[in-house]
């Protein structure tokens, strides 16, 4: 099966009318799913090692300004013991994200990599620990990492700058992502769906981006409000907007960008987006992330039925779980933990999907 690339016009059509569109797009997402990788679901141990960040992007909850929020960051052993644990269990990838801490010295993380690859010869390792530079990435890629999430988070400069402080550039983001694919990182990026301020145009520049950065993994979830940022506020705001903005004209399938930011819509939406990506992307590794678990009961399997093919199970100390607080009732619950994958085997099966233990799940974009 072959990319499917659309204009423009295309995709602010399609994401306009997503309620008309939905249920034949995740029809066409789950036969690609199925003609690429048959029935399988790739699991990645998602160690949340610092929540730290010398950032202080609008919308997170561990940004540099929230006060409140509660700081830890785990030791070397502490890491190399989640991964001892997650390989017992059958994780063959472990994801290191955290915040932009920099007592996570480049040098750190380079003989951290290299301690997993001697232990752990079959696995790889993700990271997403943020911006570096060239030499950074690059002593990490020879340290052994395979692959890197880094969202771009608004392809649009003005709704970038909207979302982030002055000193945070749209410029040395994208940047930093071509440096990635150069390095021959598997490379990831993505955006949140509702973002404060978000248009669909912004949605549809941010699916033209990703087609031309053309990704290994794509990350979308919906923005969910934390209560201690900026945005604390925005769904409120939003919904007061909606009220006073319903008519009856409004009652039709079309969407404005107003009416995006509901939550409903917004796990809606994003199941559709993964549909969609899917379609452009048919062999790209598409998680069914936690946020959009966190804002439905069914995220998870509504993510993999829209054509999601990565769960990843937390696999961070019980004790720092709740402290990587992103935004608002982030999702601990029993089956996104590590802890549980025999129920989470159990929910995949249910819906015709089996999880693939001890695979790597590579896939490299030409
Ligand atoms: N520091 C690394 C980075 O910036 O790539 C990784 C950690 S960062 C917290 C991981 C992702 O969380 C971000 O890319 C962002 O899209 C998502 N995120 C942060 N706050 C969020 C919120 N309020 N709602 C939904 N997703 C959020």
């Amino acid at each position: 099966m072959s990319e499917k690339f659309y204009s423009r016009s295309e995709l602010i059509d399609l994401i306009s009318h997503y309620k008309s569109f939905r249920k034949t797009f995740a029809e066409k997402a789950r036969e690609i799913q199925k003609e690429n990788f048959a029935d399988g679901i790739f699991i990645r141990g998602l160690i949340e090692v610092s929540s730290f960040c010398r950032c202080s992007c609008y919308y997170c909850g561990i940004r540099k300004d929230n006060f409140c929020a509660e700081r830890y960051r785990l030791s070397d052993n502490e890491i190399l013991e989640r991964c001892k644990y997650g390989y017992k269990k059958g994780f063959r990838t472990f994801i290191f994200q955290g915040g932009e801490d920099l007592v996570f010295s480049d040098i750190r993380i380079a003989n951290l990599i290299s301690e997993i690859k001697k232990r752990f010869s079959d696995c790889a390792v993700t990271l997403s620990l943020g911006e570096r530079d060239e030499k950074t990435y690059r002593l990490w890629k020879e340290a052994g990492a395979d692959r890197y999430l880094l969202r771009h988070e608004a392809a649009d400069p003005k709704l970038f700058s909207i979302l982030h402080p002055a000193e945070q550039k749209l410029e040395t983001r994208l940047h930093a992502l071509e440096t990635l694919k150069k390095l021959g990182y598997q490379t990831g990026s993505g955006f949140m769906v509702g973002a404060p301020y978000q248009t669909i145009e912004n949605i549809a520049d941010d699916i033209l981006f990703l087609q031309n950065l053309k990704p290994e993994m794509i990350g979308i979830g919906p923005f969910i409000p934390h209560n201690k940022t900026p945005f604390a506020n925005y769904q409120n705001d939003f919904e007061k907007r909606t009220d006073e903005n319903s008519t009856n004209e409004n009652s039709s399938e079309e969407i404005t960008s107003c009416t995006l930011t509901s939550s409903l819509d917004r796990a809606e939406l994003t199941c559709f987006l993964i549909s969609l990506l899917r379609i452009i992307f048919p062999h790209a590794l598409i998680p069914a992330t936690t946020a959009l678990n966190t804002l439905s009961k069914t995220g998870r399997t509504d993510g993999i039925l829209s054509g999601a093919n990565v769960i990843m199970p937390n696999l961070s100390p019980l004790e720092t779980r709740t402290k990587y607080d992103l935004y608002e009732g982030k999702s601990n619950r029993a089956l996104e933990c590590a802890e549980e994958l025999e129920r989470l085997e159990n929910e995949m099966n249910k819906i015709g999907y089996k999880i693939l233990f001890n695979e790597r799940g590579d896939f490299k974009n030409k």
